[in-house]
């Protein structure tokens, strides 16, 4: 029974899952608590906490990765030391630093600066501080251990807290849409060494910062695990069976891979156009498929 009221609260030993609008459909997301004897540690502060508050008191906030919508909450609580991965540390440093993990073309990046400002509430935390992969926070009779794994951004880390059998995944999310990779620090290659990675921990719960919320039992999460990462799978046969003609980049971003094509996004051309580079890096690779004249692609 926790200290206080939050609703559809969730706690698993020294963890609390403070559950977001929405059980964390973005915008919102699932912030956790840890609390030690010592300290107790913010993760990933969502929008929900913007607009409700932090419940209790915390020692430090710590980021799975910096995009905007793990970070509203920090304009809650200003004066907390917050730490992330050293590779994602420029995007609280500053907005341009923010941008850049992005990567967004200049036009669209414009109403996206405002929109993380107003919507996401964001603030430059120069004083922001770093961790690495193997790092571990002694919280008191509790650790958070982090993991290193990169791939949605070049510092995504996940967070293992061993004395709760738990596991805190950030964004990867395990949801239909599959693992995202769109931005200019993000890496399908990556991503997919994170997927190995996850494979191998020893937990028994899987804590997700978007909808898909808690999964109890390793069974369970291995399933979904496979799912996810099959959408990756998916994405590239359907890019092979598009490219029996021969195609251009362009072409692929207009067919559309990743997003529905009837998804109206500012950004989902830019997204469409990092994916399918990788893939078709990838695919040119491995000999699926041959470059050809007038920058078109074939597969073989
Ligand atoms: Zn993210």
């Amino acid at each position: 029974m926790s200290r206080f009221y939050w609703p559809e609260a969730l706690n698993i030993g020294p963890l609390t899952i403070l559950t977001g609008t929405e059980r964390g459909k973005y915008p919102h997301g699932n912030s956790v608590l840890v609390e030690g004897t010592r300290e107790t540690i913010l993760i990933d502060p969502s929008l929900t906490i913007a607009e409700r508050g932090c419940p209790i008191a915390v020692d430090k906030i710590m980021l799975s990765h910096v995009h905007e919508d793990h970070i509203p909450g920090l304009s809650r609580l200003p004066d907390t030391p917050v730490y992330c991965h050293t590779l994602d540390a420029q995007g609280l440093q500053s907005l341009d630093g923010l941008m850049e993990i992005y990567g967004m073309p200049a036009d669209i990046e414009a109403g996206f600066r405002l929109e993380v400002v107003k919507e996401f509430c964001y603030a430059p935390r120069p004083d922001v501080q770093t961790f690495i992969g193997g790092d571990k926070f002694d919280l008191g009779d509790v650790t958070i251990e982090v993991l290193h794994t990169p791939g949605h951004t070049r510092g995504h880390s996940v967070f293992l807290v061993p004395e709760a059998k738990s596991v805190y995944l950030g964004d990867i999310e395990l949801t239909g849409f599959g693992p995202y990779y769109g931005d200019a620090w993000s890496s399908l290659i990556d991503f997919e060494k994170s997927l190995q990675l996850c494979r191998q921990i020893d937990a028994e719960n899987f804590i997700t910062f978007h909808h898909k919320w808690v999964i109890n039992g390793r069974a369970e999460f291995i399933d979904q695990l496979n799912s996810f990462e099959k959408v990756i799978i998916n994405r590239e046969e359907k890019m092979l069976d598009f490219l029996k003609k021969p195609r251009t980049l362009e072409d692929c971003v207009s067919h559309r891979f990743v997003y529905r094509p009837h998804v109206e996004l500012a950004f989902a051309d830019s997204v469409e156009r990092r994916c399918a580079e990788q893939h078709l890096n990838r695919m040119i690779q491995d000999g699926r498929v041959r470059p050809i004249e007038n920058k078109r692609f074939v597969s073989v």
